[in-house]
């Protein structure tokens, strides 16, 4: 059997903790699909396009790992294109809430898939879309926080 896994997410934009969830997450699979999510209540900085070509740049060197675009329930997803597993990242008690309970319901809708928590790297446990937006908004130094081009990305909408 070919394990496949998804990274599903809002990636508005990608941060070195997403990158560095995927380079873990890649070894623990064949493939590995990073998924970002089209039907997010959220309101996003960056256009689907945008947010594509960021992450593209930042895993070109990862030969395992696509990009895609999903819209609808994620488990309908990965039973039409044979995901075993979810792949989420956890940075703290308050991630774990949402978390446990997407996770749960995520199993009660289709039980064939696993949804596996990654510890994020004591390093980006701190690190959000959100706050590096906030930092690039003020123009702070996110050099060390973003792949490159995300960080080329913010400079220019900021
Ligand atoms: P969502 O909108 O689905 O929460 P995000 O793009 O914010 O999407 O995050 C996608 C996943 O990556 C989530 O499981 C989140 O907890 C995880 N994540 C976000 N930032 C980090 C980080 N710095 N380290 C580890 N995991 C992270």
């Amino acid at each position: 059997m070919t394990n496949i896994a998804i990274y599903p997410g809002s990636f508005d934009p990608i941060t070195n903790g997403h990158l560095d969830i995927i380079k873990r997450a890649s070894k623990l699979c064949d493939k590995l699909i990073v998924a970002v999510l089209v039907n997010s209540s959220k309101k996003n900085l960056f256009t689907f396009d945008e947010r594509i070509h960021m992450i593209e740049d930042a895993i070109s060197d990862l030969d395992n790992v696509c990009v895609k675009t999903f819209s609808g329930l994620l488990v309908d997803y990965c039973t039409e294109n044979n995901v075993n597993a979810i792949i989420r990242g956890l940075r703290a008690v308050s991630d774990f809430e949402y978390e446990l309970q997407m996770a749960q319901m995520n199993r009660k809708l289709e039980d064939n898939v696993e949804t596996i928590f990654l510890t994020a790297s004591t390093k980006y446990s701190f690190l959000s879309s959100s706050i590096v937006k906030e930092i690039a908004r003020y123009k702070g130094n996110i050099e060390e926080l973003v792949p490159k081009k995300a960080c080329e990305y913010l400079v220019e909408k900021f």
